[in-house]
């Protein structure tokens, strides 16, 4: 059976997203974006709202019997980045570390690595893949990972990395031996305060502002052997591709903050036209505008559909790279588009509150073409499956 309703507990979890949304991240948006801050009791509030983290509070709305974890987390995901999508990415919890631990840990490994996520303290986790010399293509990875008697001592130098600084976890991608190039590539678990893990630099960024993104150097840094997270056999190939798979689960969640910011830019641009149109405006001009809005919001129930997909094939465990890659590359474009037609169509008039707020969106949705894969790698992992037999660089 085909059905696109939400259950009435799926509505009533998205309702309690939204409304954490509005009261707490719209107040405080503006001003995180201008001095690049989060104030802590906003961290507090939502260790507060959402017990047991966004996963957590959510079990409390799954339908008994039914997978649903990644549809519900697509729910909360939209509201959140509505509500701002800095904040949404600062959120405490595991983050991005969670993923390839529940993915690819040993059950050992996901209980001591998860437990302090549960202590109702403030905790953050992050990944940390890109480079200054790699982003797209990872074989070329520079950081290194040598077993040394029970320690694996890493060194090397990563960047851009969410949430690195204040993370208590960090799935660090490391080479155990450059000429495997991608296969030799593994994840391993460096918590905060390990010696030899340097936080470098926080970026000064255009936008996603309160979001903090570090750069961490890794200078003989020794974690305990049982800290490799996958491809854990001797002679094991398949670490970077498995741990890679988790891509699967968050490319939807990436789509979802997009469609979260395009329908507040659609609903930022439809109050402006509403409420603070100046005088003039000619009927044929009036009538563009509103067959703009009506453009970009079908749009974006396309992009939502996409990402529903995407996250229900997860939900039922079918293999969903494609779908995942589809709707990122989807939405990670089209939120460029809605919110720079929301800036165009605004501009006349003076600087109102609902601008300020257009433009910031304008500037938050850049990266969501550039993180977890920039369209074009989409495009291509997508082709790889539509066109297996054709070898595509
Ligand atoms: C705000 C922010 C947060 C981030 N958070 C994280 C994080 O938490 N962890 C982490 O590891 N990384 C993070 N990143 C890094 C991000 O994932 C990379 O920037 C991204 O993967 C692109 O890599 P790159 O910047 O090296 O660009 P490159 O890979 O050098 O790409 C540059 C351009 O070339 C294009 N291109 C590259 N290869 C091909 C190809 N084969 N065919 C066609 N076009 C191609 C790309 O699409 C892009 O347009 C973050 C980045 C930002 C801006």
């Amino acid at each position: 059976m085909l059905d696109f309703r939400l259950s009435a507990k799926q509505q009533e979890y998205r309702e309690f997203a939204h409304q954490i949304a509005l009261e707490e991240m719209r107040p405080i948006s503006l001003e995180c974006d201008r001095t690049e801050q989060i104030p802590e009791s906003f961290f507090w509030q939502m260790q507060k709202r959402f017990r047991g983290g966004v996963e957590g509070q959510a079990r409390q709305f799954r339908q008994p019997g039914e997978r649903q974890d990644a549809l519900l987390a697509m729910l909360a995901n939209e509201e959140m980045a509505w509500g701002d999508a800095a904040l949404a990415t600062a959120m405490p919890g595991p983050g991005l570390a969670a993923p390839p631990i529940l993915a690819q840990g040993s059950p050992e490994q996901q209980e001591k690595f998860l437990r302090i996520y549960r202590d109702g303290q403030l905790h953050w986790g992050a990944l940390a893949l890109t480079e200054p010399g790699i982003g797209s293509d990872v074989a070329g990875m520079a950081t290194t990972a040598r077993l040394e008697g029970e320690e694996w001592v890493i060194d090397g130098h990563k960047h851009y990395i969410t949430n690195g600084a204040r993370a208590d976890l960090i799935i660090t991608f490391a080479t155990i031996d450059k000429s495997m190039g991608r296969a030799g590539i593994r994840p391993f678990v460096v918590p905060k305060g390990t010696p030899g893990l340097v936080i470098g630099r926080i970026e000064a960024k255009m936008g996603l502002r309160a979001s903090q993104t570090t750069e961490l150097i890794f200078e003989n840094c020794r974690i305990p052997k049982d800290h490799l997270l996958a491809g854990r056999e001797a002679g094991a190939k398949g670490g970077f591709k498995a741990a890679m798979g988790t891509l699967d689960a968050t490319r939807p969640m990436v789509g979802a903050l997009a469609v979260g910011i395009c329908r507040a830019a659609y609903e930022g641009a439809q109050a402006w036209y509403q409420h603070e149109l100046p005088a003039g405006y000619a009927p044929y001009q009036r009538r563009e505008i509103a067959e703009k809005l009506e453009e970009l919001r079908q749009e974006i129930q396309m992009a939502r559909l996409l990402v529903w997909r995407a996250a229900w094939m997860a939900d039922q465990r079918i293999s969903n790279s494609k779908e995942a890659s589809m709707c990122k590359a989807y939405a990670g474009q089209l939120v460029m588009k809605v919110t720079a037609e929301a800036v165009r169509l605004s501009s006349p008039g003076e600087m109102t509150e609902t601008k300020q707020f257009i433009h910031k969106w304008f500037r938050d949705a850049k990266v969501f073409d550039i993180f977890e894969g920039t369209a074009q790698i989409q495009r291509l992992v997508i082709a790889r499956r539509m066109f297996p037999k054709v070898s595509i660089p």
